[in-house]
């Protein structure tokens, strides 16, 4: 089947195996046993992966923290945080169309007595639906807010929010700001320092590298994040993180992000352009075609995009997206139906912009992706269409 599900994972770029490949059978020491070549070589590779990683994205490498990818870097930021800072409060602010590797761990807090603001997004049928207004952040801050998290790039809409602006609001009042920009990183141009964000977790299976290695940033200097490890061990990372390093996933994931940043110029044309194909095709073939989430050639007054560029959501009103899945058998997408194979109903994000459960059950989700080709695109056309004419006959 042809796979358009690149938000759910990507296939790990061959470039990227390759670069790996040393570091399972030859240079396989412990890059804590500086004591000896091996571990002094492994050591070597994580440096330079390290200063790699963060040049990419405008950080300094002491402020990486490697983890087992972004779920966990997540847990790190807001469960770390809010056990370091409760004396200073315990009020945290977020978004309903955060991921669940935001809001669980949120959820947890507000069961141990720390207060959630999960603050409302632009409604469907807005040109910006899913954008979340700064304005909203500085009206949720508290005197006891200790940390706002907020994602760059929604993984079901695609919708690009407005960090930048975020940030200077928590500044202001003296919050700090933890961004979850796994879907964002490698695909649109990403800079703590431009952000201006304190912590941000990214993932390496999503911009075609390997899984289970992600990366937690740490902004240091003035004021100190503080937050307490939730891994604790070995003491590897300056006990910020134990555990032995995971040495071929961090040349991996560092490696991935560098073919990313060097093809993201045309890439993300190339991304758009077929994305628009998808969505034009659907609408010249099908009747009944809702896009949901902001229009796809939206962009800021600063004239950035406000959609990933190979995102595309569709609602299409009378039928259920599990079964048009089961009715394709050669196209890997998914579902709002279910959000996860974890999350029964239908999606949280799809229902925070307003749709009904029905709408919001009746979507597709398309993840386009560095391998996919305009001739794919007509096919996944074709399959989506005669999928949906046939259950919509078969519903008379
Ligand atoms: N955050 C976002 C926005 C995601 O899309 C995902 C991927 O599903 C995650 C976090 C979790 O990432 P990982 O699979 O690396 O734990």
């Amino acid at each position: 089947p042809i796979y358009m599900d690149n938000h759910a994972t990507t296939r790990t770029d061959p470039r990227v195996v390759e670069a790996m490949l040393p570091y399972f059978s030859e240079v396989y020491g412990n890059p804590g046993s500086v004591g000896h070549e091996y571990g002094a070589e492994a050591h070597t590779a994580v440096e330079l992966a390290t200063a790699s990683l963060a040049a990419q994205l405008g950080a300094d490498p002491q402020e990486i923290i490697f983890t087992s990818g972004a779920t966990e870097s997540n847990n790190l930021a807001i469960r770390g945080l809010a056990e370091r800072n409760q004396r200073r409060g315990k009020h945290l602010v977020s978004v309903r169309t955060e991921h669940r590797a935001v809001l669980d761990p949120l959820e947890r807090l507000v069961q141990q007595g720390y207060e959630v603001t999960l603050l409302e997004v632009e409604r469907h049928g807005s040109t910006r639906a899913g954008w979340l207004d700064p304005e909203q952040v500085a009206e949720a801050i508290q005197d006891d807010t200790i940390l706002v998290s907020v994602m760059l790039a929604n993984n079901e809409i695609g919708v690009i929010q407005p960090l930048a602006e975020i940030a200077a609001v928590c500044r202001h009042s003296g919050v700090l700001l933890h961004c979850d920009a796994t879907q964002a990183v490698g695909k649109i141009p990403v800079s703590v320092r431009e952000l201006g964000v304190d912590l941000m977790s990214f993932s390496g299976h999503k911009i075609y590298g390997p899984k289970g290695i992600g990366a937690l940033y740490v902004r240091r200097g003035s004021p100190i994040v503080r937050f307490s490890p939730q891994i604790t061990g070995g003491g590897q990372q300056g006990g910020r993180r134990s555990g032995t390093l995971n040495v071929p996933g961090i040349v991996g994931m560092a490696r991935a992000l560098e073919l990313c940043i060097d093809e993201l110029p045309t890439e993300e044309e190339r991304l758009a352009g077929l994305r628009d194909q998808l969505f034009a095709g659907l609408q010249e073939r099908l009747s009944g075609v809702q896009l949901c989430g902001p229009t796809l050639d939206e962009r800021n007054p600063a004239g950035d995009r406000l959609r990933l560029p190979g995102n595309l959501d569709v609602a299409f009103g009378d039928i259920d997206g599990e079964a048009v899945l089961i009715e394709m058998d050669n196209l890997a997408v998914s579902s709002g139906a279910t959000c996860s194979s974890h999350e029964p109903g239908p999606s949280h994000v799809l229902l925070a912009l307003g749709l009904s459960e029905d709408l919001a059950r009746s979507s597709l989700r398309f993840g386009l992706g560095r391998f996919n080709t305009p001739a794919e695109v007509d096919s996944a056309i074709k399959s989506v269409t005669s999928a949906i004419e046939k259950l919509r006959k078969l519903a008379g």
